[in-house]
């Protein structure tokens, strides 16, 4: 018994040298990823899951290093957080993203919006928050083509600086959406009160209301108060037809995920909207 505790140990110590290791590869890489035109910008869409139609695109960072291809944002995002990368590459993802969408919007899609991640970092930082107001006058949209997406902590709720960004944005008609709902603090309550106008619920949530009685009865919970509370709701992860058909029974619940299509780069974007929508 004891050699195997050593051993666990041992292997324990391993895993943690190996994430180590691997941490200190991306942040070495990702300083030069930038400015050597690695990190690029997809899309998804988000769509009227009675209709069909597509309201809005969330952007989703990618980093494809040229030896090692791509590094997952669920890799990289992280370490940006911590090192303050986040802020030259958040920078960068909302000013590609609003080009692109000035770009749909010449093609005549002008209707659509683009869905912007925030880490809190980017919240708190000034300069980032007077880059995202200037944005609509930049491209020549509205503040309501801009949606930003603020995954829901505690921290996002004690923090009072926090509290007023997001009171500012919305102020200026920016749209906000909590990202990842029921993940973690979940309470539908507060949302009102920090100006939030759309909440998204968590993946996780979708790929089990057609297998687990429980999930399913919180979902069609979550999906009453939010209804209530006149929140839009957009629910991520829809994988399969018998998600569509579970969520249908709703009215307006937005969708993202696979059924429709994975996240796809630009050029790819434009081709499927030309297909998918009689603009
Ligand atoms: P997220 O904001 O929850 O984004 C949704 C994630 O779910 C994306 O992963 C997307 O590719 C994936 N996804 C979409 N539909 C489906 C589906 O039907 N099934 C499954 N299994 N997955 C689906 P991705 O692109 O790997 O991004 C991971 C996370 O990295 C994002 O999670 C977001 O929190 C963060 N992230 C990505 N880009 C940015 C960015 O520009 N800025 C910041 N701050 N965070 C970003
Ligand atoms: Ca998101
Ligand atoms: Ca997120
Ligand atoms: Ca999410």
């Amino acid at each position: 018994a004891k050699k195997m505790g050593k051993n666990r140990y041992v292997f324990y110590n391993d895993e943690l040298e190996k994430r180590r290791i691997r941490t200190a590869w991306i942040e070495q890489h990702l300083y030069t990823a930038i400015s050597n035109g690695e990190i690029s910008v997809y899309y998804q869409p988000i769509v009227d899951l009675h209709t069909k139609e597509i309201f809005g695109l969330e952007a989703l960072a990618r980093w494809k290093h040229p030896k090692s291809g791509f590094i997952p944002p669920s890799e990289f995002i992280q370490v940006a957080e911590n090192n303050g990368l986040i802020i030259p590459i958040g920078t960068f993802v909302m000013e590609t993203a609003a080009k692109d969408l000035r770009n749909l919007h010449n093609s005549g899609f002008d209707h659509l919006y683009i869905s912007i991640n925030l880490s809190l970092k980017q919240l708190k930082h000034p300069e980032f928050i007077q880059r995202i107001i200037s944005l609509p006058e930049k491209y020549q949209l509205k503040p309501e083509h801009f949606q930003f997406e603020i995954t829901e902590t505690v921290a996002l709720f004690e923090d009072p600086d926090l509290v007023r960004i997001i009171h500012q944005l919305k102020n200026r008609q920016f749209r906000i959406a909590i990202d990842d709902f029921g993940k973690g603090f979940s309470s539908i309550g507060y949302l009102k009160q920090i100006a939030v106008d759309t909440i998204k619920i968590d993946k996780s949530y979708v790929f089990d209301i057609c297998s687990n009685e429980e999930t399913a009865k919180l979902t069609n919970a979550i999906i009453a108060m939010a209804n209530f509370l006149q929140l839009k709701i957009i629910a991520e992860g829809v994988e399969l037809s018998e998600h569509v058909r579970f969520l249908n029974k709703h009215q307006n619940v937005l969708g993202q995920g696979y059924y429709f299509s994975r996240p796809i780069p630009f050029d790819q974007m434009n081709d499927f909207l030309q297909k998918h929508t009689t603009a």
